[in-house]
């Protein structure tokens, strides 16, 4: 296939990243089955990023993560300065194709903006969109630029000049599905874990009273805004609060964590992640917002853990209630899924992870993406 793509993964963090990463991850785990397909891929990013590719562009040289904190607009400040870039890169060049995109709102914004001679784009959108309809703008001109879910709920929220742009949905992926069910089962310790970024919608508050209450053991892992570990934030000013994750650890999460029967150990990475992850009883998602795409989700099935959620946002889609995990609508039966979650079979979960979300599966559906947005503009 010569088909030449600029993957845009932004300026926050390096690819693959070094621990959390949400979007730099995805994109880790996608290029490379794109490039075994036969796609070259220029890789947007900074230049810190090691993940091979055929060509690397870049505006900063390490990741922007640890300027979260700062003001929004600064923050998006750091993001068009990326994408200027990627413009200028994008102008003096016609050998790409296809962009496809990760930056969210300001990528799409731009890109839409880029004007007929631009490629056409791909958009993946990340987050949940229903909270943030002004943030992507008006996209008519735009057509040259479409966009796919995550999921198929997040779509189903989307305000309508997203979905009028939608070519579908594609389910995360994680390298841990390549034959998970093949590998041997782990043994399986006493408590549970929440991994993600520590964050109100992500609900860490909540996950730590129950399990308090039904006293089972939970392990919190995963950075506060831009700190990684305990001691780092703890080294932080006052200043640091000004980062709306960080004031929602200090005042809802950290009352509850007593080094004991709830533990926060930070950002987890590599092989101390995934054993963390494989050695948890169940993962515990218990969400106040619309999970849009749940990679840990999906990286929890593969080492074997089951899930135990709410059920919100695309979790019915990923797990199957009673035999990969147990969701639930009720914030307070959650307590008592988690004392249940120990009847599931670790074997199902890795089966399942094995059959519907390999990155050889993600990269796939992607090439299909590509070559419908290469159609949708070329019929225009
Ligand atoms: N992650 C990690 N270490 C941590 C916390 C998270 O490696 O301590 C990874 C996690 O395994 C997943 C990604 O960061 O691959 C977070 O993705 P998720 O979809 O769960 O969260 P979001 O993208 O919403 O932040």
């Amino acid at each position: 296939m010569s088909l030449t793509v600029l993957m845009n993964a932004g300026p926050w963090l390096s690819v693959p990243p070094p621990g959390y990463g949400g979007i730099e991850n995805v994109v880790a785990t996608l290029v490379p089955e794109l490039r075994r397909l036969g796609v070259r891929v220029v890789l947007a990013t900074v230049d810190s990023s090691s993940l091979p590719v055929d060509e690397k562009f870049s505006v900063f040289q390490d990741g922007q993560f640890h300027a979260l904190q700062r003001p929004y607009n600064q923050v998006c400040g750091i993001s068009q300065a990326h994408l200027n870039g990627v413009v200028r890169l994008l102008h003096s060049r016609d050998d790409i194709d296809l962009v496809h995109d990760h930056v969210e709102a300001v990528g799409l914004a731009t890109l839409a903006a880029m004007g007929p001679d631009a490629p056409p784009a791909l958009h993946t959108l990340h987050w949940d969109l229903a909270k943030h309809p002004a943030l992507y703008g008006n996209l008519d001109g735009g057509d040259r630029v479409r966009v796919n879910g995550v999921s198929a709920a997040q779509l189903a929220r989307a305000p309508q000049a997203l979905r009028d742009h939608s070519v579908g949905h594609v389910h995360l992926s994680t390298p841990l599905a390549v034959d998970a069910h093949r590998r041997p089962p782990v043994d399986k310790g006493d408590y549970v874990i929440i991994l993600g970024r520590i964050n109100p919608g992500k609900g860490q508050d909540l996950g730590a009273r129950l399990a308090r209450r039904v006293g089972v053991p939970l392990v919190l892992a995963g950075p506060v805004g831009p700190y990684h570990r305990p001691e780092d934030l703890a080294a932080a000013g006052d200043e640091a609060r000004q980062n709306p994750d960080v004031r929602f650890f200090h005042d809802e999460v950290a009352p509850h964590v007593d080094g004991d029967l709830v533990r926060w150990v930070g950002t987890v990475a590599g092989q101390e992640r995934d054993d963390l992850l494989a050695g948890a009883r169940a993962s515990l998602f218990p969400l106040r917002w619309e999970e849009p795409g749940g990679t840990a989700v999906v990286e929890s099935l593969a080492v074997g853990t089951p899930v135990v959620a709410t059920a919100r946002g695309c979790l019915p889609e990923l797990i199957e209630h009673g035999r990969t995990g147990l969701l639930t609508t009720d914030e307070d039966e959650l307590g008592d899924l988690l004392l249940a979650a120990s009847v599931l079979e670790p074997g199902e979960c890795r089966h399942e992870a094995a059959a519907r979300f390999t990155p050889a599966m993600m990269a796939q559906r992607y090439v299909q993406l590509y070559d419908r947005v290469r159609q949708l503009t070329a019929a225009r």
